[in-house]
This record gives structure tokens, C-alpha cells and sequence, in this order.
């Protein structure tokens, strides 16, 4: 049986920029619980020493850059999701096993459905990037009746890699212009991040297409500000960033927590 986490963290390197302790802790507070989640920037080489502190004083959290894939070979069980998509975001202890989860994949399927329902069928995916956050995107879209995606990326090994892995529904594509194919594109590079900077030109893109930046920035993204402005339908990283947490929250505690709060924090 799962107990009740004796302390929440995010383990990352910079972790610095999140936001994850401020809708964590409102979540916390508003489900009355008497605990902190705290932000740790943990270098690669102490990783291992800060699992075995999570292992002896039975700490649950979430993993971002650079740890995901480390954290899952480190879990001694993984949920079906974390398998599939190959990195850990969401750990707990129950009893002496650390456990693993993949809470990426839900919120980006949570976030996606503002925009295409609940069910969404028979689409054309472009997904620009081939790291940890494109692999739960596609492991999104496998779930997904009937979709096919269309993976480029920058460096072409780490694509044919990625689509391999998803061989049933991924395809590489070497030139911008193929997305004009999908009805939704998604942005799950770096590109973007701390400048304006655009993955794709939007040119490139149908006119319909709608558009998923991973991105979340205050302000939001140039490659979300500038689509909108043209008539895209677009979203930034702001809604999966907390539907993964929302998850994350029920895998710890095995309740919703107050989605409301956690939008009211950020
Ligand atoms: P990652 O594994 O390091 O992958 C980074 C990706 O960005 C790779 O495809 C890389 O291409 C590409 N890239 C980086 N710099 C580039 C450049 N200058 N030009 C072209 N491509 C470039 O990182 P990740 O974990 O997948 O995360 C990717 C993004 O998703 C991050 O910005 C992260 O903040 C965001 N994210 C958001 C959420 C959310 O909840 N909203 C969740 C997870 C991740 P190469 O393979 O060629 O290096």
C-alpha cells in the first residue's frame, strides 16, 4: 500500500525557472495538507544520492531536465505510460519500491482536448522535436484513434531513433513544408524558450492547423503570440504544465486536487 508522502520535490538542473511549487503549494494548501513542495537543483552526479534519500525518508515529486530517463531506469516499477514513453516525470515510494509515472503524457492529452474534444480521431500530427517531451507526445497520439505523426528534428538520428520506437504511427519528415499535412502541430523543442526564436516557420504550416507549444512563458511564446495573430488555434505549455501536476497530485495523494487554486497561483 502507497503512504502518504513524507515530502515533496522537484529534481532538476536548472530548476531555478519552474513554476511547479507555486500551483503545487496552492494545491497543497487547498486540500489542507500541512507539507511544502520545494524546488532541489540537483547536479547529474548527485543524483543517485538524492534517490537513496528519497528511498530511506519515503519522498514522492516530480523529475524535469536533465533526469527523466535516469529516474525511470532508477524506478523499480514504471507505469505502463513511463515504459512507453521511456522517461519518469511523477515518483512515489510505496513501501520499499519507488515507482514511476509518465504524468506528461496525460497532460498533454488534457491539454490537446481543449482544442480537439476529448476523442480525438483520423489527424495528422506534426510534432517538431525528438527528446523526452516529443516521445510523450507521441505516446499521446498512439492512443489516439486512427492519428499519424510527422517527427522533424534538428539532429535526424535522434527522429529515426524516436520514430522507430513509435513505428506505428511515426514517420520522419526532413523538410518544413511536409507539415503543411497536419491539422495540429506541436512544438515539443527548446526552441523558443528564452528568446523569440520560431521552431518552424509559420508559412510553412496550413492555415487550419491548430498549434500546441510546450513552451509555457509568461507572455506566452512568439510561435504562439504570432499563430494566433495569423488564425491559428493556439495553445502554449501552460495548461499541460498543470494537468501534469493535477495528475501527479492524484498519484501522490489519490485525490483531485483544486485545479482552480493552481491556476489562481500561476
Ligand atoms: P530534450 O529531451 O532536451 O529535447 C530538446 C529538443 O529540442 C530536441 O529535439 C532538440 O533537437 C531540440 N532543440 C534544442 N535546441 C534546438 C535548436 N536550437 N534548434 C532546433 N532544435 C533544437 O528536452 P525535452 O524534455 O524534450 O523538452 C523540450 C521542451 O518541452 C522544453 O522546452 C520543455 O520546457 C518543454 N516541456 C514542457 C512540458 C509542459 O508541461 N509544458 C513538459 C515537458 C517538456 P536535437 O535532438 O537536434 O538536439
Amino acid at each position: 500500500m502507497t503512504a502518504a508522502p513524507t515530502r515533496l520535490v522537484l529534481l532538476g538542473h536548472p530548476v531555478s525557472h519552474s513554476i511547479s511549487p507555486k500551483f503545487q503549494n496552492a494545491a497543497l494548501a487547498a486540500a489542507g495538507l500541512d507539507m511544502r513542495y520545494e524546488a532541489m537543483d540537483v547536479v547529474p552526479p548527485m543524483l543517485g544520492r538524492m534517490l537513496a534519500l528519497v528511498r530511506a525518508e519515503g519522498i514522492a515529486g516530480n523529475v524535469t531536465i536533465p533526469h527523466k530517463q535516469q529516474v525511470a531506469e532508477a524506478c523499480d516499477v514504471l507505469t505502463p505510460v513511463a515504459q512507453r514513453a521511456g522517461a519518469v516525470n511523477t515518483f512515489w515510494m510505496d513501501q520499499d519500491r519507488r515507482m514511476g509515472d509518465n504524468t506528461d503524457v496525460g497532460g498533454f492529452a488534457r491539454a490537446a482536448s481543449q482544442m480537439l474534444g476529448d476523442t480525438p480521431r483520423d489527424l495528422t500530427v506534426g510534432v517538431i522535436g525528438a527528446g523526452g517531451a516529443a516521445a510523450a507526445v507521441l505516446a499521446t497520439i498512439e492512443s489516439w484513434t486512427n492519428c499519424r505523426a510527422l517527427v522533424l528534428n534538428r539532429t535526424v538520428e535522434r527522429a529515426d531513433k524516436l520514430c522507430t520506437r513509435f513505428r506505428s504511427i511515426a514517420h520522419r519528415i526532413d523538410d518544413a513544408r511536409q507539415l503543411a499535412a497536419a491539422q495540429l502541430v506541436v512544438n515539443a523543442t527548446s526552441v523558443g524558450l528564452t528568446d523569440d526564436a520560431m521552431p518552424v516557420a509559420l508559412d510553412a504550416l496550413s492555415p487550419d492547423a491548430a498549434l500546441i507549444d510546450l513552451i509555457y512563458r509568461p507572455g506566452e511564446t512568439a510561435w504562439v503570440r504570432t499563430g494566433r495573430n495569423r488564425g491559428h488555434r493556439a495553445l502554449d505549455g501552460l495548461p499541460m504544465l498543470i494537468e501534469q501536476g493535477a495528475l501527479s497530485f492524484e498519484r501522490w495523494f489519490g485525490i483531485q486536487p483544486d485545479r482552480e487554486a493552481m491556476w489562481r497561483a500561476v
